[in-house]
Protein backbone atom coordinates (compact mmCIF):
# COMPACT_ATOMS: atom_id res chain seq x y z
CA UNK A 1 0.00 0.00 0.00
CA UNK A 2 1.28 3.63 -0.66
CA UNK A 3 -0.53 6.98 -0.72
CA UNK A 4 -1.46 9.48 -3.03
CA UNK A 5 -2.99 12.51 -3.20
CA UNK A 6 -6.26 11.68 -5.49
CA UNK A 7 -9.12 14.18 -7.11
CA UNK A 8 -12.77 13.13 -7.50
CA UNK A 9 -15.43 14.98 -9.00
CA UNK A 10 -18.86 15.11 -6.82
CA UNK A 11 -21.63 17.37 -7.69
CA UNK A 12 -19.51 19.00 -10.06
CA UNK A 13 -17.38 20.32 -7.73
CA UNK A 14 -13.38 19.09 -7.35
CA UNK A 15 -12.82 17.25 -3.84
CA UNK A 16 -8.93 16.16 -3.00
CA UNK A 17 -8.19 13.76 -0.54
CA UNK A 18 -4.73 11.60 0.49
CA UNK A 19 -5.64 7.80 0.18
CA UNK A 20 -4.05 4.80 0.21
CA UNK A 21 -3.50 2.97 -3.07
CA UNK A 22 -2.15 -0.79 -4.37
CA UNK A 23 0.52 -0.75 -6.72
CA UNK A 24 -2.43 -2.88 -8.72
CA UNK A 25 -4.53 0.57 -8.96
CA UNK A 26 -1.80 2.36 -10.80
CA UNK A 27 -2.27 3.04 -14.92
CA UNK A 28 -0.55 0.28 -17.05
CA UNK A 29 3.27 2.05 -18.19
CA UNK A 30 6.12 0.38 -18.39
CA UNK A 31 8.03 2.26 -15.87
CA UNK A 32 7.24 1.69 -11.80
CA UNK A 33 9.01 4.49 -9.75
CA UNK A 34 9.37 5.62 -6.52
CA UNK A 35 8.58 8.91 -6.21
CA UNK A 36 11.01 11.06 -3.81
CA UNK A 37 9.66 14.23 -4.33
CA UNK A 38 6.60 16.08 -6.53
CA UNK A 39 6.08 19.84 -6.18
CA UNK A 40 3.19 22.31 -6.60
CA UNK A 41 2.93 24.66 -9.78
CA UNK A 42 0.22 26.89 -11.15
CA UNK A 43 -1.38 24.51 -13.12
CA UNK A 44 -1.27 21.93 -10.11
CA UNK A 45 -2.47 24.53 -8.02
CA UNK A 46 -6.16 25.22 -10.79
CA UNK A 47 -6.23 21.21 -10.91
CA UNK A 48 -6.54 20.44 -7.04
CA UNK A 49 -8.76 23.35 -6.36
CA UNK A 50 -10.87 22.67 -9.54
CA UNK A 51 -10.52 26.30 -10.51
CA UNK A 52 -9.27 25.70 -14.43
CA UNK A 53 -10.61 22.68 -16.33
CA UNK A 54 -7.42 21.28 -16.53
CA UNK A 55 -8.18 17.30 -15.72
CA UNK A 56 -9.67 15.69 -18.40
CA UNK A 57 -10.98 11.97 -16.62
CA UNK A 58 -11.53 11.76 -12.70
CA UNK A 59 -10.22 9.95 -10.67
CA UNK A 60 -7.29 11.83 -11.05
CA UNK A 61 -3.35 11.85 -9.13
CA UNK A 62 -2.54 15.27 -9.66
CA UNK A 63 1.17 16.31 -10.03
CA UNK A 64 2.57 17.45 -13.19
CA UNK A 65 6.20 17.37 -12.00
CA UNK A 66 8.07 14.16 -10.26
CA UNK A 67 11.73 13.35 -9.78
CA UNK A 68 12.46 9.44 -7.98
CA UNK A 69 14.20 6.01 -8.86
CA UNK A 70 13.00 2.97 -10.95
CA UNK A 71 11.52 -0.09 -9.06
CA UNK A 72 10.00 -1.57 -12.16
CA UNK A 73 11.22 -1.61 -15.68
CA UNK A 74 9.78 -2.77 -19.24
CA UNK A 75 11.46 -1.05 -21.14
CA UNK A 76 15.16 -0.70 -22.59
CA UNK A 77 15.60 2.74 -21.98
CA UNK A 78 15.49 2.81 -18.05
CA UNK A 79 16.50 0.15 -15.83
CA UNK A 80 16.01 -0.69 -11.63
CA UNK A 81 17.83 1.94 -9.87
CA UNK A 82 17.85 4.61 -12.49
CA UNK A 83 16.96 8.45 -11.07
CA UNK A 84 14.77 9.88 -13.35
CA UNK A 85 12.83 13.72 -13.57
CA UNK A 86 9.30 13.34 -15.43
CA UNK A 87 7.58 16.84 -16.04
CA UNK A 88 4.94 17.81 -18.58
CA UNK A 89 3.08 14.94 -21.30
CA UNK A 90 0.05 15.92 -19.86
CA UNK A 91 0.98 13.94 -16.73
CA UNK A 92 -1.43 14.61 -13.73
CA UNK A 93 -4.04 16.07 -16.30
CA UNK A 94 -4.78 13.62 -18.22
CA UNK A 95 -2.17 10.57 -16.37
CA UNK A 96 -1.90 9.68 -13.02
CA UNK A 97 0.79 12.44 -12.08
CA UNK A 98 3.37 12.94 -9.16
CA UNK A 99 1.80 13.56 -6.07
CA UNK A 100 1.90 9.88 -4.99
CA UNK A 101 4.71 7.89 -3.60
CA UNK A 102 4.55 5.27 -6.47
CA UNK A 103 3.86 6.28 -10.10
CA UNK A 104 3.60 4.11 -13.26
CA UNK A 105 5.12 6.19 -16.32
CA UNK A 106 6.10 5.66 -20.07
CA UNK A 107 9.65 5.92 -20.57
CA UNK A 108 9.56 8.75 -23.64
CA UNK A 109 8.08 11.11 -20.52
CA UNK A 110 11.27 10.62 -18.36
CA UNK A 111 14.42 12.28 -18.71
CA UNK A 112 17.89 10.96 -16.50
CA UNK A 113 18.12 13.00 -13.84
CA UNK A 114 21.66 14.80 -14.62
CA UNK A 115 24.68 13.34 -12.92
CA UNK A 116 25.25 16.11 -9.72
CA UNK A 117 21.78 16.86 -9.68
CA UNK A 118 19.40 15.35 -6.47
CA UNK A 119 15.99 14.53 -6.75
CA UNK A 120 15.35 17.41 -4.34
CA UNK A 121 16.70 19.78 -6.59
CA UNK A 122 15.20 18.64 -9.49
CA UNK A 123 12.07 19.21 -8.05
CA UNK A 124 12.69 22.55 -6.64
CA UNK A 125 13.55 23.18 -10.59
CA UNK A 126 10.27 21.13 -11.56
CA UNK A 127 8.27 22.80 -14.49
CA UNK A 128 8.60 26.16 -13.34
CA UNK A 129 12.15 25.97 -13.77
CA UNK A 130 12.43 24.08 -16.73
CA UNK A 131 10.01 26.28 -18.36
CA UNK A 132 12.09 29.42 -16.68
CA UNK A 133 15.23 27.88 -18.56
CA UNK A 134 13.54 27.31 -22.00
CA UNK A 135 12.44 30.81 -21.87
CA UNK A 136 16.31 32.14 -21.63
CA UNK A 137 16.81 29.46 -24.22
CA UNK A 138 14.15 31.87 -26.10
CA UNK A 139 16.03 34.86 -25.76
CA UNK A 140 19.29 33.85 -26.37
CA UNK A 141 18.02 32.38 -29.67
CA UNK A 142 16.73 35.39 -30.51
CA UNK A 143 19.96 37.20 -29.91
CA UNK A 144 19.31 38.70 -26.77
CA UNK A 145 22.77 39.34 -24.84
CA UNK A 146 23.78 40.34 -21.07
CA UNK A 147 25.01 43.41 -23.19
CA UNK A 148 22.21 44.35 -25.14
CA UNK A 149 20.40 45.27 -21.71
CA UNK A 150 17.77 44.94 -19.26
CA UNK A 151 15.53 42.00 -19.06
CA UNK A 152 12.37 42.54 -17.27
CA UNK A 153 10.61 39.45 -15.74
CA UNK A 154 7.09 39.22 -14.61
CA UNK A 155 5.47 37.44 -12.03
CA UNK A 156 8.52 37.36 -10.38
CA UNK A 157 8.13 36.35 -7.12
CA UNK A 158 6.63 33.09 -8.29
CA UNK A 159 8.08 29.80 -9.51
CA UNK A 160 8.94 30.62 -12.78
CA UNK A 161 9.46 33.80 -12.39
CA UNK A 162 12.18 32.91 -9.41
CA UNK A 163 14.06 30.89 -11.49
CA UNK A 164 14.04 32.85 -14.20
CA UNK A 165 16.00 35.61 -12.23
CA UNK A 166 17.87 33.70 -10.59
CA UNK A 167 19.37 32.05 -14.18
CA UNK A 168 20.01 35.52 -15.73
CA UNK A 169 21.80 36.43 -13.29
CA UNK A 170 23.52 33.50 -13.18
CA UNK A 171 24.30 34.74 -16.93
CA UNK A 172 25.05 38.06 -16.39
CA UNK A 173 22.02 39.66 -17.57
CA UNK A 174 20.46 42.53 -15.53
CA UNK A 175 16.98 41.27 -14.69
CA UNK A 176 14.53 43.69 -13.96
CA UNK A 177 11.57 41.85 -11.71
CA UNK A 178 7.85 43.04 -11.50
CA UNK A 179 6.29 42.14 -8.77
CA UNK A 180 2.52 42.47 -7.54
CA UNK A 181 3.99 42.35 -3.51
CA UNK A 182 6.16 45.01 -2.14
CA UNK A 183 7.66 42.87 0.56
CA UNK A 184 8.80 40.60 -1.67
CA UNK A 185 11.80 43.19 -2.60
CA UNK A 186 14.79 41.89 -0.55
CA UNK A 187 13.94 37.93 -1.86
CA UNK A 188 14.18 38.87 -5.34
CA UNK A 189 17.12 41.00 -5.08
CA UNK A 190 18.76 37.74 -3.64
CA UNK A 191 17.16 35.72 -6.47
CA UNK A 192 19.46 38.13 -8.72
CA UNK A 193 17.07 40.71 -9.34
CA UNK A 194 19.56 44.18 -10.26
CA UNK A 195 16.15 46.61 -9.35
CA UNK A 196 12.11 45.67 -8.55
CA UNK A 197 9.08 47.72 -9.99
CA UNK A 198 6.18 47.73 -9.07
CA UNK A 199 3.36 45.82 -10.88
CA UNK A 200 0.90 48.72 -10.73
CA UNK A 201 3.49 50.65 -12.41
CA UNK A 202 3.41 47.93 -15.50
CA UNK A 203 -0.70 47.36 -15.21
CA UNK A 204 -2.08 51.00 -16.96
CA UNK A 205 -2.69 49.84 -20.99
CA UNK A 206 0.36 50.60 -23.11
CA UNK A 207 0.05 53.03 -26.24
CA UNK A 208 1.45 50.74 -29.64
CA UNK A 209 4.94 52.17 -28.79
CA UNK A 210 6.12 53.14 -25.47
CA UNK A 211 9.73 54.57 -24.57
CA UNK A 212 12.25 51.48 -25.32
CA UNK A 213 13.04 50.20 -21.92
CA UNK A 214 14.06 46.40 -21.93
CA UNK A 215 16.10 44.46 -24.15
CA UNK A 216 13.69 41.00 -23.27
CA UNK A 217 11.49 40.12 -21.08
CA UNK A 218 10.34 36.62 -19.98
CA UNK A 219 6.14 36.83 -19.01
CA UNK A 220 4.29 34.33 -16.91
CA UNK A 221 0.98 36.50 -16.56
CA UNK A 222 -0.20 37.61 -19.68
CA UNK A 223 -2.76 40.61 -20.52
CA UNK A 224 -1.95 44.16 -20.28
CA UNK A 225 1.81 43.29 -18.55
CA UNK A 226 2.47 41.68 -21.42
CA UNK A 227 1.08 44.11 -24.10
CA UNK A 228 3.35 46.43 -21.95
CA UNK A 229 6.07 44.65 -22.38
CA UNK A 230 5.82 44.57 -25.97
CA UNK A 231 5.36 48.41 -26.25
CA UNK A 232 8.35 49.33 -24.23
CA UNK A 233 10.96 46.48 -25.75
CA UNK A 234 14.09 47.96 -27.65
CA UNK A 235 14.11 47.33 -30.80
CA UNK A 236 15.06 43.58 -32.19
CA UNK A 237 14.45 42.52 -28.48
CA UNK A 238 12.51 39.70 -27.49
CA UNK A 239 9.87 38.47 -25.72
CA UNK A 240 8.99 34.89 -24.47
CA UNK A 241 5.56 34.65 -23.13
CA UNK A 242 4.21 31.69 -21.30
CA UNK A 243 2.04 32.07 -18.64
CA UNK A 244 -1.87 33.65 -17.90
CA UNK A 245 -1.51 34.38 -14.02
CA UNK A 246 -2.76 37.72 -14.89
CA UNK A 247 -4.91 36.62 -17.61
CA UNK A 248 -5.51 35.22 -21.12
CA UNK A 249 -6.04 37.94 -23.05
CA UNK A 250 -3.21 40.33 -24.89
CA UNK A 251 -3.61 43.51 -25.61
CA UNK A 252 -1.60 44.83 -28.12
CA UNK A 253 -1.02 46.00 -31.71
CA UNK A 254 1.57 44.98 -34.49
CA UNK A 255 3.43 48.20 -34.26
CA UNK A 256 6.23 46.59 -32.05
CA UNK A 257 6.70 43.74 -34.42
CA UNK A 258 6.49 45.92 -37.65
CA UNK A 259 8.20 49.19 -36.50
CA UNK A 260 10.95 47.45 -34.20
CA UNK A 261 11.32 43.83 -34.82
CA UNK A 262 10.44 42.51 -31.90
CA UNK A 263 9.94 39.32 -31.51
CA UNK A 264 7.26 37.84 -29.28
CA UNK A 265 8.24 33.99 -28.69
CA UNK A 266 5.74 31.62 -27.42
CA UNK A 267 7.03 28.91 -24.52
CA UNK A 268 5.53 25.67 -23.88
CA UNK A 269 7.41 23.14 -21.28
CA UNK A 270 4.56 20.49 -21.67
CA UNK A 271 5.04 18.95 -25.10
CA UNK A 272 8.81 20.19 -25.61
CA UNK A 273 10.51 17.33 -27.43
CA UNK A 274 12.84 15.20 -25.13
CA UNK A 275 15.86 16.38 -26.81
CA UNK A 276 15.74 20.20 -26.01
CA UNK A 277 14.76 19.36 -22.52
CA UNK A 278 17.52 17.02 -21.98
CA UNK A 279 19.42 20.20 -22.93
CA UNK A 280 17.53 22.66 -20.62
CA UNK A 281 18.02 20.56 -17.82
CA UNK A 282 21.88 19.98 -18.08
CA UNK A 283 22.41 24.00 -18.62
CA UNK A 284 19.86 24.21 -15.45
CA UNK A 285 21.88 21.66 -13.19
CA UNK A 286 25.62 23.80 -14.32
CA UNK A 287 23.75 27.60 -13.83
CA UNK A 288 21.91 26.40 -10.58
CA UNK A 289 23.60 25.70 -7.38
CA UNK A 290 21.82 23.36 -4.13
CA UNK A 291 22.13 26.80 -2.23
CA UNK A 292 20.32 29.11 -4.66
CA UNK A 293 17.50 26.31 -5.18
CA UNK A 294 17.05 25.92 -0.72
CA UNK A 295 16.64 30.09 -0.88
CA UNK A 296 13.95 29.68 -3.42
CA UNK A 297 11.84 26.83 -1.51
CA UNK A 298 9.92 25.20 1.07
CA UNK A 299 8.92 21.47 1.74
CA UNK A 300 5.65 20.33 2.51
CA UNK A 301 3.91 16.43 3.29
CA UNK A 302 1.14 15.23 0.98
CA UNK A 303 -1.60 16.40 3.08
CA UNK A 304 -0.49 19.80 3.02
CA UNK A 305 -1.14 20.07 -0.57
CA UNK A 306 -4.43 21.34 -0.94
CA UNK A 307 -3.72 24.28 1.53
CA UNK A 308 -0.74 24.99 -0.90
CA UNK A 309 -3.12 24.78 -4.11
CA UNK A 310 -5.15 27.53 -2.88
CA UNK A 311 -2.54 29.66 -2.00
CA UNK A 312 -0.74 29.13 -5.00
CA UNK A 313 -3.77 30.09 -7.08
CA UNK A 314 -4.05 33.13 -4.83
CA UNK A 315 -0.64 34.18 -5.79
CA UNK A 316 0.65 34.02 -1.47
CA UNK A 317 2.88 31.26 -2.57
CA UNK A 318 6.66 32.20 -2.75
CA UNK A 319 9.56 30.44 -5.59
CA UNK A 320 8.48 26.67 -5.52
CA UNK A 321 6.81 23.92 -3.28
CA UNK A 322 7.94 20.98 -3.16
CA UNK A 323 6.25 17.86 -1.70
CA UNK A 324 8.29 14.93 -0.10
CA UNK A 325 6.89 11.87 -0.61
CA UNK A 326 9.37 8.61 -0.46
CA UNK A 327 12.78 10.58 0.05
CA UNK A 328 15.14 9.73 3.34
P1 LIG B 1 3.16 30.98 -9.39
O1 LIG B 1 4.28 30.42 -8.60
O2 LIG B 1 1.80 31.04 -8.81
O3 LIG B 1 3.60 32.46 -9.83
C1 LIG B 1 2.74 33.33 -10.52
C2 LIG B 1 3.09 34.75 -10.13
O4 LIG B 1 2.34 35.63 -10.97
C3 LIG B 1 2.68 35.12 -8.70
O5 LIG B 1 3.62 34.75 -7.76
C4 LIG B 1 2.55 36.62 -8.83
O6 LIG B 1 3.86 37.17 -8.78
C5 LIG B 1 2.04 36.82 -10.27
N1 LIG B 1 0.60 37.03 -10.32
C6 LIG B 1 -0.37 36.30 -9.69
N2 LIG B 1 -1.59 36.80 -9.97
C7 LIG B 1 -1.39 37.84 -10.81
C8 LIG B 1 -2.27 38.75 -11.46
N3 LIG B 1 -3.60 38.70 -11.31
N4 LIG B 1 -1.73 39.70 -12.25
C9 LIG B 1 -0.39 39.79 -12.43
N5 LIG B 1 0.50 38.95 -11.83
C10 LIG B 1 -0.02 37.99 -11.04
O7 LIG B 1 3.02 30.23 -10.79
P2 LIG B 1 4.16 29.56 -11.71
O8 LIG B 1 4.19 28.10 -11.46
O9 LIG B 1 5.39 30.39 -11.62
O10 LIG B 1 3.50 29.77 -13.15
C11 LIG B 1 3.38 31.09 -13.69
C12 LIG B 1 2.56 31.05 -14.98
O11 LIG B 1 3.28 30.32 -15.96
C13 LIG B 1 1.21 30.33 -14.83
O12 LIG B 1 0.25 30.98 -15.64
C14 LIG B 1 1.50 28.95 -15.36
O13 LIG B 1 0.34 28.31 -15.83
C15 LIG B 1 2.47 29.28 -16.46
N6 LIG B 1 3.35 28.16 -16.81
C16 LIG B 1 3.42 27.81 -18.11
C17 LIG B 1 4.27 26.81 -18.51
C18 LIG B 1 4.39 26.49 -19.97
O14 LIG B 1 4.87 25.40 -20.30
N7 LIG B 1 4.04 27.42 -20.85
C19 LIG B 1 5.00 26.11 -17.56
C20 LIG B 1 4.93 26.50 -16.21
C21 LIG B 1 4.09 27.54 -15.85
P3 LIG B 1 4.19 38.47 -7.90
O15 LIG B 1 3.60 38.19 -6.55
O16 LIG B 1 5.66 38.58 -7.91
O17 LIG B 1 3.50 39.60 -8.60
Amino acid sequence: MFKALVLDQIDGKTKAEVRDLEVSDLPNEPLLVDVDYSSINYKDGLAITGTGRIVSQFPMVPGIDLAGTVTESHSDEFSVGDTIIMTGWSVGERFWGGLSEKARLKPEWCVPLPPGMTSHDAMVIGTAGLTAMLCVMALEDAGVTPESGEVVVSGAAGGVGSVALRLLAALGYEAVAITGRAEMESYLIAMGASRVISRDSMQEPAKPLEKQRWAGGIDTVGDTILGRMLAETHYGGAIAACGLAGGYKLPTTVMPFILRNVRLQGVDSVMCPKETRTVAWQRLQQLLSSEDLAEMSQTISLEEVPEYAEKIVNGQVRGRTLVKLTAQ
